[in-house]
C-alpha cells in the first residue's frame, strides 16, 4: 500500500517537472534585449516596422496567429526571409483557459501547419494569448513547445497608452535580457512610432537586438528530421467550438474592458485569470 502510494507520488511528481516551464526572460551575457511583435501577420503596421528594423539591421520575434497567416502569407515570408523568428501565438487567439486538450492542439499544431505551408518550417516557440498559458502546457509538452512570456510589458496596444508613455515607460524599465512586449496591430502604428525613437536610444545606451531563441538559448523551429513527421490533418473547429471560441472572446472581451491604470498591474491579464507566471 505504502509502496503504491508512493508510485502515485512519484508519477504525479514526474507529470509535474515534466511541464515545461514558461521562460519569461533572456539568460543572454550580453547586454541584449528582444523585442516580440503579437497578433500579426497585417500587411499594413508589419510592412512599415518590417522597414524600420531593417534600416538598423535588427532582427525580432513575431507571434503571429494562424488564422492571419494564409492572407497575410506576403508579409509573413518577408519578415522571414529578412531573418526574423516567426512563433506560434494560437490559431485564432482565444484565452487559453476556457479550451479542452483536442482545442488546444488544434490552436497550437493548426497555427504551425499554415506557418509551415508559407516559411518551411515549424516554430517551436510559442506565446499563449493575453500570457494566459494555463492548460496549454500539457499540449505545449506533448508537441515539445517552448513557452515564452514576456516581462517588460509596453501596453502599446492600449487607448490609455501614448507614444510617448509607452518610450518613457520602457527607458525607465529596460534592463539587459528583457523580453518586450509589443504589437502589429492593422489599425495602431504605435509601435513605429515608439520605435523610430527608441531604437537609436537602446543602441546608443548599449543594447543589442536578439531573437527570442537567441536570447533564451532555446530552438527556434523543429529541426527537419522532426518536421519530417507528416503533418497531422487537423480539422477545422466545429461549428460548436466555433461556438465555444466566440464565448471566449465574449468573456475575453469583459475581462480586458476592466478599468485598469497602465503600467500599474504590468504584464498580465494572466494574473485576473489566476494564472502562474514563472
Ligand atoms: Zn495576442
Amino acid at each position: 500500500m505504502k509502496k503504491s502510494l508512493l508510485l502515485l507520488f512519484l508519477s504525479l511528481s514526474l507529470n509535474v517537472y515534466s511541464l515545461p516551464k514558461i521562460i519569461n526572460k533572456g539568460n543572454s551575457n550580453e547586454k541584449s534585449i528582444a523585442l516580440t511583435f503579437d497578433d500579426g501577420p497585417n500587411s499594413s503596421s508589419m510592412l512599415s516596422l518590417l522597414d524600420l528594423l531593417k534600416e538598423y539591421n535588427i532582427k525580432a520575434t513575431f507571434f503571429v496567429i494562424g488564422q492571419e497567416v494564409e492572407p497575410h502569407k506576403k508579409a509573413l515570408k518577408r519578415a522571414f526571409d529578412e531573418g526574423h523568428e516567426i512563433a506560434n501565438h494560437s490559431y485564432t487567439h482565444p484565452n487559453f483557459a476556457k479550451l479542452d486538450e483536442k482545442t488546444l492542439e488544434f490552436e497550437l499544431e493548426g497555427t504551425n501547419n499554415a506557418v509551415f505551408k508559407v516559411i518551411g518550417k515549424k516554430p517551436k516557440i510559442y506565446r499563449a494569448p493575453y500570457g494566459v498559458f494555463t492548460r496549454s502546457l500539457k499540449t505545449a509538452s506533448t508537441l515539445n513547445l517552448t513557452p515564452v512570456m514576456w516581462n517588460l510589458d509596453t501596453l502599446d496596444w492600449s487607448s490609455k497608452t501614448t507614444s510617448q508613455s509607452v518610450i518613457q515607460h520602457i527607458k525607465e524599465n529596460v534592463k539587459k535580457n528583457d523580453i518586450i512586449l509589443m504589437h502589429t496591430l492593422a489599425k495602431s502604428y504605435k509601435s513605429y512610432e515608439v520605435l523610430k525613437i527608441l531604437i537609436p536610444y537602446l543602441i546608443k545606451e548599449g543594447y543589442t537586438f536578439k531573437t527570442v531563441s537567441q536570447i533564451t538559448n532555446k530552438d527556434a523551429y523543429y529541426s527537419n528530421h522532426e518536421t519530417e513527421k507528416p503533418l497531422k490533418n487537423l480539422l477545422e473547429p466545429s461549428l460548436e467550438l466555433n461556438h465555444k471560441i466566440n464565448q471566449n472572446e465574449k468573456h475575453l472581451q469583459e475581462t480586458i474592458n476592466i478599468d485598469f491604470t497602465p503600467y500599474d498591474s504590468i504584464g498580465s491579464f494572466s494574473q485576473l485569470e489566476g494564472d502562474i507566471i514563472i
